[in-house]
């Protein structure tokens, strides 16, 4: 299947820290991909770069084929994301805010209205619907973030760790929901919650340093891990982001 989404050698320090270190990987249509790492790995800022937020120091970023920085308009057109910590505006109504979000996407009339009411619907946000985003608890807001993400039915979904600070409850809701999105787009979901791969990604990237240390299904990553150790993604997520330097194919550093 063609990917919608692509990542080629994407690079980004910011002064003497590289935070991401040539990362390539790619999503297609139907397919939800984990993007694992521990804190301060890298996955924001790739997600930023994917995402068009962030200009990249090398590589290249395509959505459906576009390159995100030759042509960004036509690009983040088919791009909903959600960052990390999902900033809003916090004297604005939830209402408010989707119409505003909606607009800036193109959709007016009934057409947004309709983005508008189908987007509260699948994240559950009628009983907040004319509450200012500053009143709201932290589940409300992450799902006010993802419902402006996917309003406009984006062909590619970018969601910076979305169930974090959740309770078990709300994550459930964001985990179906990513589901239910996959049917028709390609979702990059970052994460440092392993529990929830399993259920949520149908493939796994794990990066460590701003680099690829792992790629494949779940359960094959859960198979790297040290001689005698049980299979888990936790042991192998450990195993693979701690010992030695990431690629050993040469290169960070001076190695
Ligand atoms: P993750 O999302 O995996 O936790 P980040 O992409 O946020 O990781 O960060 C990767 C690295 O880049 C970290 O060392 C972080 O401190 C650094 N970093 C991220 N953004 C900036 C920035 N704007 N200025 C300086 N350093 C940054
Ligand atoms: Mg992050």
């Amino acid at each position: 299947m063609d990917a919608l989404l692509r990542l080629e050698d994407v690079r980004k320090s910011f002064g003497t820290i590289t935070a991401v270190d040539g990362i390539s990987l790619s999503v297609a249509r139907g397919e939800v991909l984990g993007f694992l790492g521990p804190n301060g790995a890298g996955k924001s800022t790739t997600m930023k770069m994917a995402s068009g937020f962030l200009r990249p120091d090398g590589g290249r970023v395509e959505i459906c084929g576009i390159d995100v920085w030759a042509r960004p308009v036509e690009a983040k057109r088919r791009l909903g994301y959600l960052p990390e910590g999902a900033p809003l505006y916090d004297e604005m109504t939830v209402r408010g805010f989707l119409k505003f979000c909606g607009a800036v996407r193109g959709l007016f009339g009934p057409g947004l209205k309709r983005a508008m009411e189908e987007a509260a619907e699948r994240t559950h946000l009628a009983p907040v619907w004319g509450q200012s985003i500053g009143t709201l608890s932290k589940g409300f807001r992450r799902r006010v973030g993802l419902a402006q993400a996917i309003m406009h039915k984006p062909d590619v979904l970018i969601l910076d760790e979305p169930t974090d600070g959740l309770d078990p409850n709300q994550k459930q809701v964001v985990r179906s929901l990513i589901r239910d999105m996959a049917k028709d787009s390609a979702i990059i979901v970052s994460t440092h919650i392993l529990e929830e791969v399993p259920a949520v990604c149908d493939r796994v990237v794990i990066i460590a340093q701003g680099r690829v240390v792992a790629e494949g299904a779940a359960e094959e990553i859960a198979a790297r891990v040290p001689k005698g150790e049980e299979p888990s993604l936790e042991a192998a997520f450990r195993h693979l982001t701690t010992t030695g330097v990431p690629g050993d194919k040469g290169g960070r550093a001076a190695a």
